[in-house]
């Protein structure tokens, strides 16, 4: 008897088609949610969050995508990027002592770090935006 395709053991991704066991709640190719319980714990909807976010960076499909990610990722963009600026732009009247420095070397990679990220998002998705539509447009 020939294997059938389409069992009841087996669910097919909403994202991507791909097979996956019937009670898995996330695919095992693209990390998409497929179960209502997918996203009940706190890691979960991480999970769930970062593969919502994850798709729009790579397919931004329309100018509401674009404008989401930079009204959730931009402000904390300027915050971050002001926040530095303040850090190594400030005189501290005369040398700091050696913790301070630390301190402000920590801080200062953390914000990079994060401002890095930040950045890199919000350049992907507009990046990815553009060429996207220059594509479609090439092919009306
Ligand atoms: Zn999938």
């Amino acid at each position: 008897m020939p294997e059938n395709v389409s069992s009841p053991s087996l669910a097919l991704c909403p994202s991507c088609l791909a097979q996956n066991p019937a009670e898995a709640h996330f695919c095992s190719r693209c990390n998409a949610p497929m179960s209502s319980m997918a996203a009940i714990d706190p890691i979960g909807r991480l999970w769930a969050q970062g593969h919502m976010i994850r798709k729009a960076v790579h397919r931004p499909d329309r100018p509401i995508v674009l404008a989401g990610i930079w009204l959730l990722f931009g402000p904390s963009a300027v915050a971050l990027g002001m926040k530095l600026l303040a850090i190594l732009g400030s005189d501290g009247y005369g040398e700091p002592p050696l913790e301070s420095i630390v301190t402000i070397v920590v801080v200062v990679l953390l914000h990079g770090g994060a401002l890095a990220l930040l950045g890199t998002i919000l350049f992907s998705t507009t990046r990815n935006f553009l060429r996207r539509r220059a594509k479609a447009i090439s092919q009306e």
